[in-house]
């Protein structure tokens, strides 16, 4: 009875009783109705803040980074972050060392992009990325001997406009997930009425354990970071660092290395899923809504990844740009989960062989978590600059499992942390005319989904809720686009 209670789709089959099947539907769609309601309003769509409980799986939480041997090929393309790609600035054959800048940014929301290698530029051309798009990438054949750029030498820093340039030059990105350029959230936190700087450790997706160790392996880089942050960016009159209460050991450190800082407030959050989204953490922390369209310093906080932080100390004090990352490495294809560190441009094929990868065995790979996770669609594509873990499937794994018809059960709806529904965007894909379906995207709010998946992790008939959001935000932005041509 409880069964049938809690998910009243079983009742369809196990209650003979036509009237109670009613009764129970009805009450589902009361609840659907309401929250259809909520949804108007931007306000009571975050009051609702679905989250959902997930296996951690955080096998390698406890392995600091082993250095992957140098590869011979390093494949590094000009969009590897949000923003415009970056221009590449050397020619097919020139000569390149570690460091060496190889791409300049291409406006204000872009990042330059450096080598990680020292050797020769081989190729520069098309190239097809994860998500489909296409870019310009840079082919470096690496001659092995890890020779240093002579011109890497630390900034020099006295005010908060040479940090935001330093950091630009740096090539970091945020290190969490979509790869904004870190020396714009900079810029954000000095020019705007900002009281609260958050450091991001949620860490919330499955497997990933990256920031996990730089909270205790660099756990004195992190304050470094942070030190560097309170003495530029002196507005703000709290600095919280979140973590997940599922990683102990980061918590201990944290709270250790900020004990004599007034400031600083170390705070354990509950392990829900998407703890660490940048709009779910600003409500869990500080209880403000960020608008649709709008950013964390539009209601007065910005948010900063704890690895990102960690970096920024580092390059400070080496000059060292971002051109080398931790990745974790797990899935039922690798033998040998670990953390990983590896050059930025690496193969997947390199990285999963140092893994001792079963490529016989092998499925799929995503790059990330999988929640968040995009496919690759080559082992011998390189890895990002915001690529925090590969997962590698085995077969049996990737296989996709069988659909069922929804049942209008709303638990995509329910769970959602958005307060979106995603049944509606179904709906709407379905619509032929393309304004038409454009109108219905736009007034269920699709361009707020964050991709976090727990609309397809919860589905009873596994749809492929998520999928058809991707498109859905595709083809709104391209009907869009088309209007403002
Ligand atoms: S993927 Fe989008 S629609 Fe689905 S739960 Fe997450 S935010 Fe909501
Ligand atoms: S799509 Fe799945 S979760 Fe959403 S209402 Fe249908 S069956 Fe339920």
């Amino acid at each position: 009875m409880y069964l049938t209670f809690k998910y009243n789709y079983a009742i369809i089959y196990r209650c003979s009783n036509i009237n109670i099947f009613v009764i129970f539907l009805s009450k589902n769609i009361l609840n659907n109705a309401k929250l259809a309601a909520s949804r108007q309003n931007g306000e009571k769509r975050m009051s609702k803040l679905g989250k959902i409980k997930l296996p951690h799986r955080k096998h390698t939480a406890d392995m600091t980074a082993s250095q992957m041997p140098t590869p011979t090929v390093i494949t590094l393309p000009m969009s590897q972050y949000i923003g415009a790609p970056a221009i590449p600035v050397v020619k097919v054959n020139d000569k390149v060392c570690v460091g060496t800048k190889v791409a300049e940014a291409d406006g204000k929301v872009s990042a330059p992009i450096h080598s990680p290698v020292s050797g020769t530029v081989k190729k520069i051309g098309d190239f097809l990325l994860a998500n489909g798009k296409t870019c310009q990438a840079i082919t470096i054949e690496s001659d092995g001997e890890m020779t240093v750029d002579p011109g890497i030498t630390p900034p020099v820093v006295t005010n908060a406009e040479e940090l935001c340039q330093a950091i630009r030059e740096s090539g970091l990105v945020g290190l969490g997930g979509a790869g904004f350029p870190t020396a714009n959230k900079l810029e954000n936190a000095i020019s705007k009425n900002i009281d609260t700087i958050i450091i991001n450790g949620a860490e919330c997706e499955p497997y990933i354990t990256v920031d996990n160790r730089t909270m205790i392996d660099a756990a004195n880089h992190v304050a470094r970071g942070v030190k560097v942050i309170e003495e530029y960016i002196p507005g703000p009159q709290q600095i919280i660092v979140a973590i997940e209460k599922n990683k102990p050991e980061a918590i201990k450190k944290m709270t250790e290395v900020f004990a004599g800082d007034p400031k600083v407030k170390v705070v354990a959050l509950p392990s829900e899923y998407p703890q660490g989204a940048e709009k779910t953490l600003v409500y869990t922390l500080l209880g403000r809504i960020i608008p649709d369209g709008q950013l964390p310093s539009d209601v007065g906080c910005v948010m900063f990844n704890v690895t990102s932080v960690a970096f920024m100390a580092d390059y400070l004090e080496t000059g060292r740009p971002y051109i080398w990352r931790h990745v974790t490495v797990d899935g039922s294809a690798v033998k040998s989960p670990k953390n990983v560190y590896v050059p930025v441009g690496a193969s997947i094929r390199d990285i999963l062989t140092f893994c001792e990868a079963d490529f016989d065995d092998l499925g799929k790979v995503l790059y990330g978590g999988p929640m968040m996770g995009i496919a690759a669609y080559d082992l011998d594509a390189p890895i990002y600059k915001n690529t925090n873990a590969l997962l590698a499937l085995n077969v049996k794994d990737s296989l996709p499992k069988t659909q069922y018809p929804c049942i209008h059960c709303g638990k995509c709806i329910a769970h959602c942390p958005m307060g979106l529904n995603p049944t509606a965007f179904v709906k709407a894909m379905k619509i032929e005319d393309k304004n038409e379906r454009a109108a219905m995207l736009e007034s269920e709010n699709v361009l707020s989904c964050i991709d976090c998946g727990s609309c397809s992790y919860v589905c009873p008939s596994r749809r492929p809720l998520v999928e058809n959001n991707k498109l859905a935000k595709n083809d709104l932005r391209a009907t869009q686009a088309s209007k403002k041509n």
